[in-house]
């Protein structure tokens, strides 16, 4: 008996990725699966039905929902078609279940294993697995390109018959996976590149790739390698150093995050206000509000001469890479599960333990006991 594994087309607006690709797919195969896709799922990424027909992949009917053991996809499912899978299956995706009550109550009430991969622990063996790390690269790789087309400025330094173009300054804020491909992006497009974040650690990092650290005497490494809260005098501080050195910058891509809340908000309006006319903010932290107080999730505005965007699902532009990445790291991830074609969980796994949801009742009950 082979598990029956499908592959969901992405209902969400907009999205183009898709959570398995033909070369995942005949991994799957040969981990024991069958491998049903439904129609069009990959399109968007590059990849026809008929790609993933000739990888061993199945055209997946209307029956294909109630029918799969396991069931792949990037964002999560509308709760309706919760409801539509079968009982006690598992799905794997970026399934946030604690954003949306509908969607927590439907994955519930069909007993589902779900495995939200926000939520896998980012230790050194779940490299191949992290979903966040590499859809990261992706939106702070676009964040920079957005930022550079909504410029009215080269990036590059250029010497020409005019006469000589001095280039670009461009502040990264927050220095993690996303921030890190900003200004790596940033500086192969010839900007000067700053870039500067709570942690101390990536100082270093951060002139590796050939930006400046920026010093705001702040210092506030958390648990896990994630940043933590500031306190208020802290960000007081780093108020204060910023709204002064914003004065003089073109360009500034927002990549900040705390993990579980809002993003922390870090250019004001009054910072905006001072910066040139000209300048551009690209706010790649929109998705959970936003690291500009004017930024507006998924729009474009004007600020008194300052462009601020705050653009959404930035990894869904690059769907092509974005998905061949993503595909991988939901592969390596089943592959802790998927042997022999069959399903078996080892909670003794902290990456299945701590990343199923809700907690296998195995694993639950140790933790009461
Ligand atoms: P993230 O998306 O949660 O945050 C982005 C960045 O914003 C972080 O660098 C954070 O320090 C910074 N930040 C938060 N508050 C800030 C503030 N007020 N001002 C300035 N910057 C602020 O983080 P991420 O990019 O997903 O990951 C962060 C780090 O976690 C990585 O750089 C890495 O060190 C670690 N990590 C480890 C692994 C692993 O070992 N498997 C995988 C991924 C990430």
């Amino acid at each position: 008996m082979a598990v029956e594994v499908l592959v969901l087309r992405e209902a969400a607006a907009g999205e183009k990725r898709v959570a398995a690709t033909p070369e995942t797919v005949k991994k799957l195969l040969a981990a024991g699966a069958r491998v049903q896709v439904e129609p069009g799922a990959g399109l968007a990424a590059g990849i026809t039905d008929q790609a993933y027909l000739d990888a061993g992949a199945q055209a997946a009917g209307a029956a294909a929902r109630a029918a799969a053991e396991l069931v792949l996809c990037v964002q999560p499912p509308p709760a309706e078609a919760i409801a539509g899978l079968r009982q006690g299956a598992t799905l794997v995706g970026v399934l946030q279940p604690q954003a949306d009550e509908a969607r927590a109550a439907a994955l519930q009430a069909r007993g589902i294993r779900a495995f939200p991969l926000e939520r896998l622990p980012r230790t050194t063996r779940a490299q191949a697995m992290d979903v966040l790390s590499s859809q990261a690269g992706m939106a702070g790789y676009k964040a920079v390109l957005i930022a550079a087309q909504l410029a009215p400025r080269f990036f590059p330094m250029l010497t020409t018959a005019a006469g000589t173009i001095r280039p670009s300054k461009v502040l990264i804020v927050g220095a993690g996976v996303a921030g890190l491909q900003a200004i790596a992006t940033a500086r192969r497009l010839g900007a000067q590149v700053e870039g500067f974040d709570v942690r101390p650690e990536t100082r270093e990092q951060i002139e590796s790739l050939g930006g400046k650290f920026l010093d705001l005497g702040v210092s506030a490494a958390g648990e896990g390698g994630y940043a933590r809260q500031l306190t208020d005098e802290e960000r007081a501080e780093q108020q204060r150093r910023l709204a002064d050195h914003l004065k003089g910058i073109d360009v500034v891509v927002c990549t900040a995050a705390v993990p579980g809340r809002p993003a922390p908000k870090i250019v004001t309006a009054a910072m905006v206000a001072g910066m040139k006319p000209g300048s551009v903010i690209v706010d790649l932290a929109a998705e959970t509000g936003g690291n500009c107080e004017a930024t507006r999730p998924g729009e474009t505005v004007e600020q008194g001469g300052v462009t601020v965007a705050g653009p959404l699902n930035l990894a869904s532009m690059g769907a092509v890479h974005a998905s061949e990445m993503y595909a991988r790291n939901v592969y390596n991830f089943v592959a802790l599960f998927l042997k022999d074609g069959a399903l078996a969980f080892d909670w003794n796994d902290e990456l299945l333990a701590k990343t199923a949801w809700p907690a296998a009742p195995e694993v639950a009950a140790a933790e009461a006991g």
